[in-house]
């Protein structure tokens, strides 16, 4: 059976559209008066002067990356390069290096020598923060991408996304971290798989 889409009357009110029109006129007429006259707390303004005034966003705000510490400062991420994989943009790129020999961390893990994300380019997806495996890429810093002319400001290197915080003010996560040598730490070597 075909469905029916219901629609209205065409009545000569409707067709000759001055009842609706004359609606908008009084709608946006009333809010001009409105916000010409009344006193700051009765305006009713639609806008914000951005970007010297922003609405508060939802907890769960999808902001700019960053790029999380360990307690001793240096980056949780590991260069596996699961969240440049994910990204359905291709605006993450990541070089991976070696920790030197006689860091705990050599043979284990790697870490970022390079790691830039084209902000620009990005359509802040949450892929990439779903796909880490270390919670090393978040995007609870409750910014957006700045407003800016130069195509270079979107171009977050790795400096920049570690010098940005959470929204709690801090550089850490509240996850775990096992660092080879912790009695914690599985003991797994990249070299003898054990
Ligand atoms: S939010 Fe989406 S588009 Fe942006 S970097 Fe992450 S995976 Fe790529
Ligand atoms: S941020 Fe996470 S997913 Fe991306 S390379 Fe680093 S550890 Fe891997």
């Amino acid at each position: 059976m075909a469905y029916k889409i219901h629609k209205p009357a065409r009545t000569l009110a409707v067709q000759s559209y001055v009842v609706e029109a004359a609606k908008g006129i009084a709608f946006t007429a009333g809010r001009f008066f409105q916000n010409t006259f009344a006193s700051a707390d009765n305006k009713k303004i639609a806008t914000v002067r951005y970007p010297e005034e922003t609405r508060d966003y939802p907890e769960r705000f999808r902001g700019v990356h960053r790029l999380t510490h360990r307690v001793d400062g240096s980056p949780r991420c590991v260069a596996c390069l699961c969240c440049s994989t994910a990204c359905p943009a291709q605006c993450i790129h990541i070089e991976p290096a070696e920790y030197e020999a006689g860091d705990s961390r050599h043979g284990y893990e790697r870490f970022p020598k390079v790691f830039v994300i084209d902000e620009l380019r990005c359509v802040f997806c949450g892929y990439c923060v779903e796909a880490c495996p270390c919670d090393a890429i978040r995007m609870d810093t409750g910014y957006h991408v700045p407003a800016s002319t130069e195509r270079e400001h979107f171009i977050f290197d790795k400096e920049t996304l570690m010098s940005i915080p959470g929204r709690d003010g801090t550089f850490v996560t509240g996850n775990p971290r096992h660092e080879p040598g912790d009695p914690s730490h599985p003991g797994i070597d990249r070299e003898h798989g054990h």
